[in-house]
């Protein structure tokens, strides 16, 4: 049986999915089992932070793995504390933390954590959160109907839970506040809605109103955070100092791993919240390790460089086949090339894989490139000398 049959027979056909098989990877490049090698300008849609085969990463996953991988949340977990510590302090934030194994479960935390605030600091009841069209907060039922686009909240999965509208841009939030709202949740660069960055000045405008009126700001850093726009979190790059904070995609490397922040340190109690796997051994093992990875690239100066080359050939292209591309748009790690139309993207992403590159979609036509944080220059020039072959052939 082929592994495509295998595939299509045994897993649900929820993906629409390439039938590369990859089996080895070693920094930003993986092989297929041809022995074929791909410039990986996904990283596994912002997981793989550190590249494959990353050695400090895996050894620290061997070593823990070989002692405890796991043991109950009723018992104190050394990493986890060890991690959570490292996370307060380089994000720069006074808050506690909450580990999860995904990015719709940290949103979930932060969803509860919201909804006891509305419950407890009011004298009448607020529960109502405010988010954003084109956003994306993640697949679960409450995640989904978190999200602003339509197109998830189909009736297959109805009936869904109550309490989420959706605003077109930061500015109409203000209005939608009424005396039911108890937070507005946002990313501030939308990943999936088609790598849109948000003004740095409406959105401290919109946390200075939120602050005054008492109603929780959430941002959705699953995709934002961990270096991915050169900052540690995006909140810092914007200069913001949120409510709650959710982490996920890049914070493990690639072993699952979610945390939702605050700085409402009291709100949740025992017995409140919980997760069987969240914060384990491995995955905050795995934390420790990118962190100690990342950040002494952050403080020497590369991820700034690594981002900057990488922009500049983007910004190259972009300016060279306008025949193609309306706009660059993105910021940081998270960047996008606005296509003339859905085709062109399709048409493009499929290429690419036969050249040799991975990239990736996002909204209805934009090619987006996640690379790993730690991604080198000739990666950089490798994948793009690829690119720009699918792009005169089209
Ligand atoms: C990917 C993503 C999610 C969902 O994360 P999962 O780990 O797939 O649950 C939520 N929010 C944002 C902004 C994301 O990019």
């Amino acid at each position: 049986m082929t592994l495509e049959k295998q595939d299509k027979q045994y897993v649900l056909q929820t993906y629409a999915r390439d039938y590369t098989n990859f089996v080895k990877g070693k920094g930003s490049t993986l092989y297929d089992d041809k022995g074929k090698n791909y410039i990986d300008f996904a990283s596994g849609i912002g997981v793989n932070s550190v590249g494959h085969g990353n050695e400090v990463l895996s050894s620290a996953i061997c070593n823990q793995a070989k002692n405890i991988i796991h043991i109950s949340n009723l018992q104190v977990i050394e990493p986890q504390a060890k991690l959570a510590q490292k996370i307060v302090e380089i994000s720069g934030y006074d808050m506690g933390l909450f580990f999860a194994n995904s990015g719709a479960e940290a949103n979930e935390g932060a969803i509860k954590i919201a909804r006891k605030y509305g419950e407890t600091k009011f004298d009448s009841k607020r529960y109502k959160v405010i988010t954003l069209e084109h956003s994306f907060h993640g697949r679960t039922i409450t995640t989904v109907k978190a999200t602003g686009q339509e197109s998830f909240h189909t009736p297959n999965f109805s009936p869904y839970p109550d309490g989420f509208s959706y605003e077109k841009s930061i500015a109409d939030i203000y209005n939608a506040i009424d005396d039911e709202t108890v937070a507005v949740l946002i990313e501030l660069v939308q990943g999936e809605g088609g790598v849109q960055p948000f003004e740095k000045d409406e959105i401290q405008k919109l946390a200075i109103h939120l602050k005054k009126e008492g109603i929780l700001l959430i941002v959705d850093e699953v995709q934002t955070g961990v270096y991915r726009t050169g900052e540690f979190l995006a909140s810092n790059l914007y200069e913001i100092e949120p409510d709650i904070i959710t982490l996920a995609k890049g914070l493990g490397g690639g072993v699952p791993i979610g945390a939702v922040m605050t700085k409402h340190k009291d709100i949740l109690s025992a017995g409140d919240h919980g997760s069987t796997f969240g914060g384990n051994y491995l995955s905050t093992s795995a934390g420790l390790a990118v962190l100690d990875i990342l950040k002494p690239m952050y403080d020497i100066g590369i991820i700034d460089e690594t981002l900057i080359y990488f922009a500049s050939k983007l910004s190259d292209i972009s300016k060279r086949y306008t025949n193609l591309f309306e706009k660059e748009v993105g910021l940081g790690l998270m960047r996008g090339l606005r296509a003339k139309n859905a085709e062109i993207q399709g048409d493009i992403i499929k290429s690419c894989m036969k050249e040799g590159l991975i990239v990736l979609k996002a909204g209805r036509n934009t090619v987006r490139f996640l690379p790993s944080i730690t991604i080198t220059k000739d990666e950089i020039d490798e994948g793009f000398k690829r690119f720009e072959k699918v792009l005169n052939n089209c």
